[in-house]
């Protein structure tokens, strides 16, 4: 994920010096349209496209592996924390050894008084 807010970054980077330099040689009503269509497909599109990539790439290690479950997983990084590794669908970087359930939002305490 981070891979992607980085080149998403880099292309605005790039993309604002050209739009501001080629305001002054294009009319400013097709300079619009043309900065929109830019903006899009040269920030935007990728971006979503990138984005969509990561979800299926990861979709069985987000969906339905011993991680997903565990409050060490930061499902954006696909990362566990606690090891500071990327797990994948063979490969748990504790061996399911540090598995924690994560936390829900009703309190334990509260659900027994219920
Ligand atoms: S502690 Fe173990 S189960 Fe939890 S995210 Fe890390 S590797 Fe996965």
């Amino acid at each position: 994920m981070g891979e992607i807010i980085f080149w998403t970054i880099v292309r605005i980077v790039i993309m604002i010096p050209i739009l501001w330099i080629s305001e002054s040689y294009i009319s400013s009503q097709i300079w619009w349209l043309i900065s929109s269509l830019a903006i899009y497909g040269v920030i935007f599109h990728p971006a979503f496209i990138h984005y969509r990539l990561f979800k299926t790439k990861n979709k069985e290690v987000l969906e339905s592996t011993l991680c997903s479950t565990c409050k060490n997983f930061d499902e954006s990084a696909v990362l566990c924390m606690l090891h500071d590794k990327h797990p994948t669908k063979i490969f748990l970087p504790c061996d399911g050894l540090d598995w924690e359930p994560r936390s829900s939002s009703v309190d334990s305490e509260d659900f027994y008084r219920m």
